[in-house]
């Protein structure tokens, strides 16, 4: 048998009875999302957004979403010494093998430039669209949520959503962020940016993911 010691003493071991966890982002939409529904679900915890404990940004060089939750909650959770919960999000098209992915924030090149991946998207997709005039491009957002009690926690809760929908060849809509204006919802007959924050999180990939995760918790 391995005997493996862990050094914490960079990183107080913690539980998540801790009244403070690190909230591992920095994307404001992203941000404004989880805190509503954090504190929506009435947890006994104080959520500090990693910027407010000038936290840069994690280096994100996973190649799923829950790897990169999971650098992302163990990169905050290592400097701030707290519990630490991240999100990991994107759209997938299945069209596109399922870009842009784990990429979604730097589709167009610039990282966060909503309007330059929206049009980069809609440029990408513009060949399939002639080719297949009347099929509709399916588009998945999906989110991983990573909580971990320490930076070195081998046992991170993981909680997953999947939102499916279908790709606008234009947006509609300024609610939201991100792709949320490309992302038509037939049954509603609205795209994610014509809901109000409430709908959004009764049914999006970030509301799911975060029931699942309070679930686990409780
Ligand atoms: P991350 O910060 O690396 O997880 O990148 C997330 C990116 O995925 C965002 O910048 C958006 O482009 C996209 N994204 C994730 N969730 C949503 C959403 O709820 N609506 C629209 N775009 C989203």
């Amino acid at each position: 048998m391995h005997n493996i010691s862990h050094d914490f003493s960079h990183s107080k071991p913690c539980d998540f009875s801790s009244s403070r966890w690190v909230l591992a982002s920095n994307n404001k939409g992203k941000l404004a999302e989880l805190q509503r529904l954090l504190t929506q679900a009435k947890l006994n915890v104080d959520i500090i957004p990693q910027g407010e404990l000038n936290i840069e940004d994690a280096v994100e060089d996973g190649l799923s979403f829950v790897e990169n939750a999971i650098i992302k909650a163990r990169h905050a959770s290592r400097i701030s010494g707290l519990p630490a919960i991240a999100d990991d999000s994107g759209l997938c098209v299945p069209i596109l093998g399922n870009a842009p992915g784990i990429y979604s924030a730097r589709y167009a090149g610039e990282h966060g430039n909503d309007a330059k991946n929206n049009a980069q998207l809609v440029k990408n997709l513009q060949p399939i669209r002639q080719a297949n005039p009347d099929q509709a491009i399916i588009g998945q957002f999906v989110c991983v949520l990573a909580l971990v009690r320490h930076a070195d926690d081998p046992l991170p809760i993981i909680a997953q959503g999947i939102w499916e929908g279908e790709v606008l060849d234009s947006p509609r809509g300024v609610n939201g962020f991100g792709y949320d204006p490309l992302f038509w919802l037939p049954q509603q007959k609205l795209s994610a940016a014509e809901l109000s924050a409430e709908q959004k999180n009764a049914i999006s990939h970030r509301g799911q993911a975060i029931r699942t995760l309070i679930a686990q918790l409780k």
